[in-house]
């Protein structure tokens, strides 16, 4: 689709048509090499010259990080960043390739500016484009073309200062090599370089603790997303009895994160919870956080912290975006979503290689391993037990009438029992952004327990074709002997009743979830 004749010059001629940027602007380019990364990289340069860009920020080898390339736009003062990624989707030939525009201040596009780039590319009728040789991508410094500059930066430098100086090197390179192990998986993708400069160069970890660290355009067959099932290999050496202390990975394009200890996976609501828990250990985070948000479906562990310590709390919906007003605001200082997204203030992004920093500053200042950390926090707070379980709908037209009948339902679910349990509240989750005061309707159904138990549903249209219903379960134990219990005994009830709530099997046929995460 994006080799067509045209067709990647057509979208980002609508990108450069509707951001209107000044004459002489600099932007910031690069990608999570994949499949088609450097001719794309390529195209764009000399469509930038053609539009009036003054400079372009291109990473050395077409590399940038999601969250690198978003630190770079604010660093730089850049107007705009193109970052071409398909985050955690596979790539090469017959894998998927895309454009993220990110605004000036490091954030994701919002949503009018994204339709207003997608009315344009279905009218544009001409592109600009200079007729320059191919640059040297690999080559770095400046190269000055009139008034246009292309500027070739090693991509990993100006991410990792911003890291040193939110973290506790001295202290992780001491524990590093003294007695904590790391095992960090890079996938094939684009964290790889990142994670040898900052783990293995600045901090000192041996060399064979980052795996799979040259980003392949084809992410060497891998799917790049870090989570228990396409990561299933780092979840088998979690279990062996001599695991190390630390292992995790990040996606694609870096903005996600998996952190995993020895015998278990960290939820990634708790591993929220556990930061926020811990941000004493932290340089950058020390002076206090402002406040804390998750998204709606995202495990409620983060939520006791927060009560405990006196921290605002924020829920927001599913969606990225929703935290940077928040952040933007300096509302909050921390932010977190079940979909393996973690990140804070420094950025605007999710940011993966962050997360796992944030973890070795805790590993370290607590001198314990991982999963110790987690039993810890768990005897302290509680322990919130999460799953979510996903079922893939082909027929659009079932999902949407079970989720009508659903909603028709949610006002008399309250003082019902479900599965011995009494229902106490359940609604359609809306939000009021506290910043701008827009309102974002029907963001999922919330139905909560006497016992502390807690379903969401929502209906996800992400994928290309049919639709995934995501049932999240959640529950809350405080007693010391329930906190690690199989998930099936913790959950299994709650898991029960929402098939039957939202009569999947008599809408959609299926019996059983197809995924459970
Ligand atoms: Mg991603």
């Amino acid at each position: 689709m994006f080799q067509q004749p045209h067709y990647l010059e057509s979208f980002v001629q609508a990108i450069f048509d509707t951001l209107d940027l000044p004459e002489g602007a600099t932007i910031v380019l690069g990608g999570d090499g994949r499949y088609y990364n450097r001719q794309a990289i390529q195209t764009i340069i000399a469509m930038a010259a053609a539009n009036g860009i003054g400079k372009v920020i291109v990473g050395q080898g077409g590399l940038l990080s999601t969250p690198a390339a978003s630190n770079m736009i604010r660093v730089r003062a850049a107007a705009a960043g193109i970052i071409l990624t398909a985050s955690h989707n596979p790539g090469g030939p017959d894998g998927d390739f895309g454009i993220k525009f990110n605004t000036a201040s490091g954030g994701q596009a919002p949503e009018q500016m994204t339709d207003a780039v997608y009315a344009r590319s279905k009218t544009v009728h001409q592109y600009q484009i200079a007729d320059i040789a191919e640059i040297d991508l690999d080559k770095p410094g400046d190269l000055i073309l009139n008034s246009f500059t292309i500027e070739i930066v090693e991509p990993v430098a100006e991410y990792a200062e911003l890291m040193e100086q939110l973290f506790d090197f001295e202290l992780i390179r001491a524990a590093l090599k003294n007695n904590i192990t790391l095992h960090f998986d890079a996938l094939n993708a684009v964290t790889g370089p990142y994670a040898r400069k900052i783990f293995c160069d600045l901090l000192g970890a041996p060399e064979d603790s980052v795996h799979n660290a040259i980003p392949k355009e084809d992410f060497g067959g891998l799917h790049p997303d870090p989570n228990p099932v396409d990561a299933a290999h780092l979840v088998d050496l979690a279990m062996q009895a001599d695991a190390p202390d630390l292992i995790a990975a990040s996606d694609g394009d870096g903005d996600r994160n998996m952190i995993l200890g020895r015998g278990m996976v960290v939820s990634p609501g708790d591993s929220l919870a556990i930061m926020l828990a811990n941000t004493d250990v932290a340089p950058g985070y020390r002076s206090g956080v402002t406040g804390v948000a998750r998204s709606m479906p995202t495990s409620r562990a983060v939520d006791t912290v927060a009560e405990e310590l006196g921290v605002s709390f924020y829920e927001t919906p599913t969606g990225w975006r929703f935290f940077c007003n928040l952040l933007e605001a300096n509302a909050i200082t921390l932010c977190g979503e079940e979909s393996f997204g973690t990140s804070s203030s420094h950025t605007r992004e999710k940011d993966g290689l962050w997360a796992v920093l944030f973890w070795l500053n805790i590993v370290a200042a607590l001198d314990q391993p991982v999963d110790q950390i987690v039993r810890k926090h768990w005897e302290r707070f509680g322990r919130c037990y999460f799953q979510r379980r996903d079922y893939f709908i082909p027929d659009v037209d079932q999902a949407a009438e079970m989720m009508q009948a659903l909603t028709d339902r949610v006002g008399a679910l309250a003082g019902t029992t479900q599965y011995g349990a009494a229902i106490t509240h359940a609604d359609i989750f809306s939000y009021k952004d506290p910043i701008d005061g827009s309102t974002s309707k029907n963001q999922g159904i919330r139905i909560y327990f006497a016992d502390g138990g807690r379903i969401v549903f929502r209906l996800s249209g992400t994928g290309t074709s049919g639709a995934t219903l995501r049932v999240y379960l959640d529950k809350t134990e405080k007693d010391i002997d329930r906190l690690e219990l199989p998930m099936d005994q913790a959950l299994g009830s709650l898991a029960a009743a929402a098939a039957d709530i939202a009569a999947i099997e008599k809408f959609t046929g299926l019996g059983a979830p197809t995924a459970i995460i």
